[in-house]
């Protein structure tokens, strides 16, 4: 019998998404609400917050739950949460909406209703507060503080009841797992030491051989995939599916991993969001995540371990789930074989390694890709998106 890790701070998941049968009825009542639109990141964090990922948060969070999960890294009941989860709206809207009002919430990009918004508060935030304490930085061009800063003036707190998840269940079929879903793959296959492996990129080697040393200490690994808003000049999420399907039908022995996919929107806080990503994977049932080199960092904002060396910060019961560190992996010619900073007692001129940008410009470029770097069948699939998107 599987015996999964609890979700986080709740005995029991709490989606926020309504049964089937009461969902047109909530519809048809929310079109005569007032509309609220939600940026791209707050409609992945309402999806979340939908799917029961963000248990156990209820809805947008008010003020002291913003200030307490900004600068203390908890919610202001005490249970851990490290990055704020909010809603703003521009000041005029806030104006016309009073407090105990319920609102429908609108995806801004698809114009649909969503959800509704029980109004508890309105408040207004310290931007560079909540980035010098998040992101470490209040530098706008940090892609993360600027989302910060293009947010409404006002932020609008309340309980969330949802009714759509857009049209990610469609688009992403056999690949949108829920945490409850997850849970029961898990269970079924009598897994309880799950590791979940986190990208937003094609798999190369070196992500095999991380997703295949979660194999080895766990019972299986969860390939989970970001399927939210990503940084211009990153691989689409349907050519990097296609991709890491062609790596793991060949590679990866059936029954040892799942592949998902969930709507975050990468906020590029490095060591706080993964925080964060270890946090929900608790809630879709992992007990580990892989943490390698700078996890969900963006530039030269955090150093190479930042995200591994908070965990060892938090204080006793925060988590449950936990990080699985592993160094830096690449491929050595002189151990002839993959290896990470940890096991190869090489230098860096028998070490392959080859970074996101010189990458890109190989392929652009159509020069050869080492096979010690990729499988041929991912790079087969990577020249075919290059080649029709120069
Ligand atoms: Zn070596």
């Amino acid at each position: 019998m599987s015996k999964l890790v609890p979700p986080h701070g709740s005995d029991v998941l709490m989606p926020l998404l309504l049964p089937e049968p009461e969902r047109a009825e909530e519809l048809k009542r929310a079109k005569t609400l007032k509309a609220v639109p939600m940026s791209s990141r707050e409609t992945s964090d309402f999806l979340m917050l939908a799917m029961g990922a963000y248990t156990p948060l209820t809805g947008f969070m008010g003020h002291e739950d913003w200030r307490c999960s900004a600068a203390e890294m908890k919610l202001s009941n005490g249970v851990f949460w490290p990055i704020p989860i909010t809603l703003s709206c521009d000041k005029e809207l806030a104006d016309s909406i009073g407090v105990e009002e319920t609102v429908a919430l609108v995806d801004r990009q698809s114009g649909e209703i969503m959800g509704v918004l029980e109004v508890t508060e309105k408040y207004t935030i310290e931007k560079t507060f909540e980035c010098e304490h998040v992101f470490r930085t209040s530098d706008r061009k940090h892609p993360g503080v600027a989302k910060v800063f293009r947010q409404g003036e006002i932020n609008l707190a309340g309980h969330v009841r949802a009714f759509s998840e857009g049209t990610y269940p469609r688009d992403y079929e056999g690949l949108y797992y829920r945490p409850a879903e997850t849970r029961a793959l898990f269970a079924d296959k009598g897994w309880s030491r799950v590791a979940a492996f986190q990208t937003r990129n094609p798999m190369h080697r070196s992500h095999e051989y991380l997703a295949k040393i979660a194999i080895e200490v766990c019972d299986g690994v969860l390939i989970h995939q970001v399927l939210g808003a990503l940084k211009p000049g990153d691989i689409p999420a349907s050519v990097r599916i296609r991709a890491i399907a062609a790596l793991t039908s060949r590679y990866f022995l059936p029954g040892t991993y799942v592949q998902a996919g969930y709507p975050i929107e990468m906020r590029y806080a490095g060591p706080r969001e993964a925080l964060l990503h270890v946090l929900f994977r608790q809630n879709f049932g992992c007990s580990h995540v892989v943490i390698g080199r700078d996890h969900a960092g963006v530039g030269n904002y955090y150093g190479p371990f930042d995200s591994q060396h908070i965990f060892d910060t938090l204080p006793e019961g925060s988590l449950i789930a936990q990080p699985l560190k592993v160094g830096v992996t690449f491929y050595c010619y002189k151990c002839d074989g993959l290896a990470t900073t940890r096991t190869c007692p090489h230098g860096p001129e028998d070490q392959l390694q080859i970074s996101g940008t010189r990458l890109r410009e190989m392929f652009v470029n159509n020069e050869k890709i080492p096979e010690e770097f990729s499988r041929p069948e991912v790079v087969a699939i990577l020249r075919e998106y290059y080649a029709s998107h120069q």
